[in-house]
């Protein structure tokens, strides 16, 4: 696929994402520059692909391999229109939480991210990598990220409603409680499907009409049940 170059610096992956057109948006790229990879993603952190987040060994045994989407930026630009200073989102399936920071860079000053991810490590983990830079630290502490554990099919009513939701794990089916906690006008970035996935706009208007668009095809792990995991190992 186009975007699987590799770089050995964050300038250089974000440089790639641009020129083979992943990504064209400025606002996202200057984002995207405030958030290095390598703090997420301890492995070819500058490749662009799908990047083992620290849980692979035990979780790629159960074929539950965590990964930092290479289509993550790609779904901040998709959010765009919904993004901006003071407004709100939710990350559902917020894993290591490299594109929460970057969501977090563009909702800046007087926004408010929710990470939910539903492993307590990796809750743990995304705590640990986004303290590395202090600007994260920083919203962490000041609540301009939140992580919680939680089943992200259910959303977070508690933050909502939301400007914007980003679903970084494929749903079996359109979550309804997701599209309830999108804000009139909210616009929602989903992953639908099981063997056959693609992606999903979903489109609040003022009105509270919602408006459901099929976009593109992609591959996704699922969002599932944390019970089972557990269970497994
Ligand atoms: N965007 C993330 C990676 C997402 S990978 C990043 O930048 O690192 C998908 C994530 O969804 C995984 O961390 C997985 O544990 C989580 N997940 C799967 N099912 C979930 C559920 N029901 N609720 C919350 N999180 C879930």
């Amino acid at each position: 696929m186009s975007w699987r170059c590799s770089s050995t610096s964050n300038e250089g992956l974000i440089a790639n994402l641009f020129r083979h057109g992943l990504i064209k948006n400025d606002t996202v790229r200057e984002a995207m520059r405030k958030v290095d990879r390598a703090h997420f993603s301890p492995i070819m952190p500058y490749e662009d692909s799908p990047q083992g987040i620290g849980y692979n060994a035990t979780i790629s045994d159960h074929n539950w391999f965590i990964k930092t989407h290479p289509l993550g930026p790609k779904a901040a630009e998709a959010l765009l229109d919904r993004l901006g200073p003071g407004k709100k989102v939710l990350d559902v399936g917020s894993g290591s939480g490299y594109l929460t920071a970057v969501l977090a860079h563009l909702v800046t000053p007087g926004g408010t991210i929710v990470g939910i991810e539903h492993i307590q490590q990796l809750c743990d983990l995304s705590t640990a990598n986004l303290k590395k830079d202090p600007v994260h630290s920083g919203m962490l502490q000041d609540g301009t990220i939140k992580i919680v554990r939680g089943d992200g099919r259910l959303g977070y009513p508690e933050g909502g409603p939301y400007d914007a939701i980003h679903v970084g794990a494929a749903a079996s089916i359109m979550p309804q409680a997701l599209i309830d906690q999108l804000k009139a006008p909210g616009r929602m970035f989903i992953p639908v499907g099981g063997f056959s996935q693609y992606i999903w706009q979903v489109d609040k208007d003022e009105e509270g009409n919602v408006k459901k668009e099929k976009q593109y095809g992609v591959l996704y792990v699922p969002l599932t049940d944390a019970k089972e995991f557990r269970d497994e190992n």
